[in-house]
């Protein structure tokens, strides 16, 4: 067993070879439905960090779940632990008007998550370990979607999916790679909030990334 399927294993997951019956895309693969529903489970039960103590719920993510387009952010705030669903506070307002921008809207060929499942209390920053338990869940999400474009929102998304310490700022306006699909990295939009000029390079980066879907 390879210490991925180990993870896998303790977290209840099945390994993905299992899952695949060679799928066209369009296609509900066999035992793709049989993995969300593992995976919806596993994630609300999952005590693997500190951070279940003080959840209200987790936050598993929202969208289509086939999408072409997958954005990950950092982890649920306050509104997010209450309602259930990533990107619903005022950062989620900002996303969904920086999506209609660029012609997309959640749910709509669109799968919005986050590297985190569970809110840090004080919206402080996800701690290395807490990154390091919740990553598969994240991971098995993109197995499962098979998006063709991933926008790694914030350092926490980009850094845990390119396994890097680089800063957003050496990161953007380039393809970079996470398991052979192309990844765009841009600022997270609760930094935006705060960091009102770099609106401008956020809006770049998503028809850059407009761009590459479009040539894919
Ligand atoms: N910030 C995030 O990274 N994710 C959310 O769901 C909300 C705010």
């Amino acid at each position: 067993m390879t210490r991925r399927s180990e993870i896998l294993a303790e977290m209840g997951l099945s390994p993905v070879w299992k899952l695949r019956a060679q799928p066209a895309r369009g296609e509900e693969p066999a035992g793709q439905q049989g993995a969300w529903i593992e995976l919806k489970q596993a994630v609300p039960a999952c005590t693997a960090c500190g951070l279940h103590a003080t959840r209200t719920q987790t936050v598993f993510g929202v969208g289509d779940e086939r999408a072409d387009w997958l954005l990950v952010g950092e982890a649920p705030g306050a509104e997010e632990d209450r309602l259930g669903e990533p990107f619903v506070g005022q950062a989620g307002r900002l996303l969904d008007n920086m999506l209609a921008a660029i012609g997309l809207a959640r749910g709509d060929n669109v799968y919005i998550c986050n590297v985190l499942k569970c809110r840090p209390p004080g919206n402080r920053n996800p701690e290395p370990d807490e990154v390091a338990k919740c990553t598969p869940f994240l991971l098995r999400q993109i197995e499962l979607i098979e998006p063709k474009l991933i926008v790694a929102m914030g350092r926490f998304a980009a850094q845990t999916l390119l396994n890097t310490d680089a800063s957003i700022a050496s990161l953007r306006g380039r393809v970079h790679r996470y398991a052979g699909r192309p990844l765009i990295v841009t600022y997270h939009p609760a930094y935006l909030l705060r960091n009102l000029p770099d609106k401008s390079k956020a809006w770049s980066d998503l028809v850059f990334a407009r761009r590459t879907m479009a040539s894919l």
